[in-house]
């Protein structure tokens, strides 16, 4: 254990209150990537306005002060609805973006562990829990802008992908659709076995300007052409 100038003692891990969880402040190697994430020492933390839900946000450092209490530095991650932008049709109910924001805590405000998946691992689980996030941007909290600032876009409402949202694949085209963006019922939807878009079941062609999933991109800040809230 380092001894810091200030006689703070850094701690390498840290039990939450009432729980026999515990949490490990994180390495120090940086993030390859913003979508990568990093599984484990993410926590839930008391918003001071009991009716918010709770702060997201992952431990970065850990020191015992002089009194016994423990502080903990933390790196906030911003809920949709807590950034400039807002939330937007694409953000899923689970989306959190990785801030530049840093913060010093009382541990005591540590209500849980919290798991930030990156987007791909989110979209593979099982079932998700309560604690159960996902992370595909970075934000800058003083601008409002994330990196990356161009997502693949997807469908004919020309949409970034929101897992929460059921979408169906064209076998010929591979992009993706919502099934109300091409008037079919999502029940459909689930049951429908070979599926082929308008443009690529009619004859004239017009789909080879389509491109391939995923190649399409939209800028964050334009906003979508059919936008419906
Ligand atoms: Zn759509
Ligand atoms: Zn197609």
């Amino acid at each position: 254990m380092a001894k810091t100038r200030q006689g703070k003692r850094t701690l390498d891990s840290y039990t939450i209150k009432g729980t026999n969880k515990s949490i490990k402040r994180n390495s120090s190697l940086p993030l390859r990537s913003p979508s990568e994430g990093r599984a484990g020492d993410c926590v839930l933390m008391r918003a001071p306005d009991s009716s918010n839900p709770p702060y997201v946000a992952r431990v970065e450092g850990i020191e015992a002060g002089a009194r016994g209490g423990v502080k903990v530095r933390v790196r906030w991650y911003y809920r949709p609805e807590e950034s400039i932008g807002g939330r937007r049709q694409f953000h899923g109910a689970k989306e959190v973006f990785l801030s530049d924001h840093y913060d010093v805590q009382s541990a005591d405000t540590i209500e849980g562990k919290c798991f930030v998946h990156s987007f791909k691992n989110y979209t593979r689980l099982d079932a998700v829990g309560n604690d159960d996030f996902f992370c595909r941007f970075e934000y800058r909290s003083a601008t409002g802008s994330f990196v990356p600032d161009r997502i693949a876009v997807f469908c004919k409402c020309e949409m970034p992908y929101n897992p929460d949202d059921l979408m169906i694949q064209c076998e010929s085209c591979y992009d993706w659709y919502h099934p109300t963006c091409i008037d079919m019922a999502v029940e459909d939807a689930k049951k429908i076995e070979h599926f082929f878009c308008q443009s690529c079941t009619t004859e004239n062609g017009k789909e080879t300007e389509k491109s391939h999933n995923g190649s399409k991109q939209s800028d964050m800040k334009v906003d979508p052409k059919r936008r419906r809230r």
